[in-house]
Order: structure tokens, then sequence, then C-alpha cells
């Protein structure tokens, strides 16, 4: 998508600091961290958000998953983290392309 910033990352062309890629999906650290340990997982094909999820794109949302678990396991955080993702204005989601916020590295509260 043309001016999608987290295709921009995707493609490189926005910097980021990247914790993993591959053919399908990116890992980078969020801009505003809110717990010391906070990234995103994208999958590189553009789409808004998890109320888009259909059979054809559904797979890499497993792959993703994995990711997850192999880098939580890499930074240690493997006992306790939160995975969330944010759908529409009315939970907060502010990029339209589909992301998954990896937060750990202390007490995390409850949700609203
Ligand atoms: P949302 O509110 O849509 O669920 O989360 C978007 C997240 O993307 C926010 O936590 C925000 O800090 C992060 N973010 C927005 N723009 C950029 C960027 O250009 N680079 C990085 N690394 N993170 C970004
Ligand atoms: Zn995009």
């Amino acid at each position: 998508m043309n001016d999608c910033i987290f295709c921009k990352i995707a493609a490189g062309e926005i910097p980021s600091t990247k914790l993993y890629e591959d053919e399908l999906c990116v890992a980078f650290n969020d801009a505003n961290p809110m717990a010391p340990v906070h990234f995103l997982v994208i999958p590189k094909e553009h789409f808004a958000s998890a109320a888009e999820v259909t059979a054809d794109n559904a797979s890499v949302i497993g792959h993703i998953y994995e990711v997850i678990a192999k880098l939580a396991s890499e930074l240690g955080i493997s006992d306790g983290f939160r995975v969330v993702t944010n759908v529409g204005s009315l939970a907060g989601q502010t990029v339209r392309h589909i992301h998954f916020h990896v937060l750990s590295g202390k007490q995390l509260g409850s949700f609203d």
C-alpha cells in the first residue's frame, strides 16, 4: 500500500530496529515502547486488521505466532509476555496495517 508506514518499514524504506525478518513477516521495536520489551510483528502483505482475516490470509497469523514464540525464547521472556492486536478506532488502532504488539519486562496491568 502506497502510504502505509508499516509497508514502508517492511520494505526498508523507513528505518526501524528489526529483530527478525523472513519472506512473510517482519518484527521490529516499537518507536514508543510501553514496556521494557515492546516489539511489533507484521505480515509483509498489507491488510488492515484482524477484522480482515480470511481463508486467503489466515495462515500468516499462525506463522507470526511461531515467530513471536521464537523471539520470546531468544529474548528470555517466554515465561511472561502479552500479545495484543488492536482493531479500529475504538480499540485505539492508529496504524491500519495489522500488527501484533509483544510486551514484556514488567508487570503488565489489567485490561479495560
Ligand atoms: P496501534 O495503536 O495501531 O495498535 O499501534 C501502533 C504502534 O506503532 C504504536 O505503538 C506506535 O508507537 C508504533 N509506531 C507508529 N509509527 C511507527 C514507526 O514509524 N516506527 C516504529 N518502530 N513504530 C511505530
Ligand atoms: Zn501496509
